[in-house]
């Protein structure tokens, strides 16, 4: 039987700096439901990469004297190898946005847009704001500045360039969400982007003067003009996928997105938008994350209160980190993380928690089972799933702590390790029949807990088929 074709795919981070905690939450996120996905019988498209095109890659390039490719060549290489680092699945797809194929793909989006009537040029003064690569309307202004980045000054621009119209798609837009009420997850997020939408769409630009910014996609029949790079950064999702060739996407779009609040407009509204200008499939789902703050704060360099998950890894393992960024960071809202919370999850859940239990189990067995307890794979739990199926990390999570702590419960009632020192035989085969149970408890939660912590889930299912306590799972760090 052919398996269910299931594609999703993260934002692609932008290469103007290097990775941070908040994209090492996004690939972690859409990992654990990639494997989820995977582990339920799904043929999986798994799908991210690295935007690299306009103004601010181009002016950093610019800054560090380097060639603007080969800049890119780098940050792109910094990107991809996080992803091992953080215990991604080999098989993701990694796309970059300066790849012939995918700068084909955007001319051939806008081309689609363009046969619409959607793509006119005009010429307009435009408040810009450089940090979010967006202009801006009068009323998303404070005080005449983007509340995003304060710290810039707004950038007025008279320019002639070519426009998307997005504001014919106002009701378009409105009437696919009415038809598709999961359409952004959590609902605030969707109920907010509703208002925007309803609030009234402008046009926006979607070229520049090659002459003023020339790192972009070019305009299909206008070599003045380069593609704004949301519009081109915007189509990897599809271009991943092998379209235009693949005008079936190889059987994989429409998917899920995953993308950070920041995200949301781009995202739920203009892409949608796009897509609907080039007659093709709107995505199935939008999923929005949160912010990691750290100390109360939003994280910057000046405050020194930046987390990089490198050095989490480095100290914790990649493991302990997937589980932090899955269990311990709410998956919609702002989360607060400091070192501090990160070691003691580390400590009380992971060395005292889960370590623990399956040493003392395995450490019974192997002491008092003639040989390895026989198991098998079952099918996981449905509470598990209807939790991942909502993105709910955390709650899919604590369903396996539930799980370890009803371990932990049946040592202590049980006492199997007093019982296989009787003298009587029949408390013995009491003991070592507790001690199978708890073999195959423990194998259960690795069959749940493959998604977050592949490794460990290995390791304990090794030790169960060996019917061997294994090394320290997990190391105590003072
Ligand atoms: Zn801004």
């Amino acid at each position: 039987m052919e398996k269910e074709k299931f594609y999703l795919t993260t934002t692609l981070p932008y290469v103007n700096a290097k990775p941070h905690i908040g994209f090492a939450l996004e690939i972690v996120q859409a990992d654990v439901i990639a494997r989820y996905q995977t582990l339920v019988g799904k043929d999986v498209f798994f799908n991210t990469g690295t935007d690299e095109h306009g103004q601010k890659v181009y002016e950093k390039a610019l800054e560090a004297g380097t060639d603007t490719q080969r800049y890119t060549d780098e940050l792109s290489l910094d990107f991809k190898n996080l992803l091992g680092e953080l215990g991604v699945l080999p098989e993701i797809h990694f796309i970059r946005t300066t790849n012939p194929h995918h700068k084909e793909a955007a001319q051939e989006m806008w081309r689609r847009c363009d046969a619409n009537g959607d793509i006119y040029k005009a010429k307009q003064i435009i408040k810009y704001c450089k940090g979010c690569e967006l202009e801006k309307t009068d009323s998303e202004l404070i005080d005449g500045k983007c509340h995003l980045h304060p710290n810039l000054e707004i950038e007025i621009r008279e320019e002639e360039n070519y426009f998307f119209r997005f504001s014919k798609y106002g009701e378009k837009l409105l009437a696919f969400y009415a038809e598709h009420p999961d359409f952004v997850v959590p609902d605030y997020r969707f109920n907010e982007i509703k208002k925007f939408v309803e609030g009234g769409l402008q046009d926006f630009s979607v070229s520049r003067l090659k002459e003023k910014m020339s790192w972009g996609v070019p305009v299909p029949g206008d070599d003045d003009h380069v593609m704004y790079v949301w519009f081109d950064a915007l189509t990897n999702y599809i271009s991943t996928t092998g379209w235009p060739e693949k005008e079936d996407f190889g059987g994989y779009w429409p998917g899920i997105q995953f993308a950070g609040k920041d995200n949301l407009r781009q995202q739920s509204a203009i892409w949608a938008a796009m897509l609907l200008s080039a007659g093709l499939p709107l995505p199935k789902q939008i999923v929005i994350h949160g912010f990691i703050t750290s100390g109360g704060a939003k994280m910057s360099k000046s405050l020194g209160n930046v987390i990089d998950p490198l050095t989490v890894k480095e100290k914790y393992g990649t493991e302990a980190l997937r589980y932090f960024l899955a269990r311990h960071v709410h998956p919609f809202e702002d989360t607060d993380v400091t070192m501090e919370k990160v070691h003691e999850a580390y400590t009380a859940n992971l060395v005292n928690g889960l370590g623990n239990l399956v040493s003392r189990v395995m450490k019974m067995a192997e002491d008092n089972l003639e040989g390895p307890v026989s198991v098998e794979d079952t099918p996981i739990e449905k509470d598990f799933r209807t939790q991942l199926d909502a993105y709910r990390l955390d709650a899919a999570f604590d369903l396996i702590y539930f799980h370890i702590q009803k371990g932990d419960e049946l040592i202590q009632e049980t006492t199997p390790f007093k019982k296989v020192k009787s003298d009587n035989p029949t408390e013995v085969a009491e003991g070592k029949e507790v001690i199978e149970k708890l073999v195959k408890h423990i194998y259960r939660i690795a069959e749940h807990l493959v998604v977050f912590m592949p490794e460990t889930a290995e390791k304990i299912k090794e030790a169960v088929r060996e019917n061997k306590k294994p090394e320290n799972l997990f190391v105590r760090i003072d």
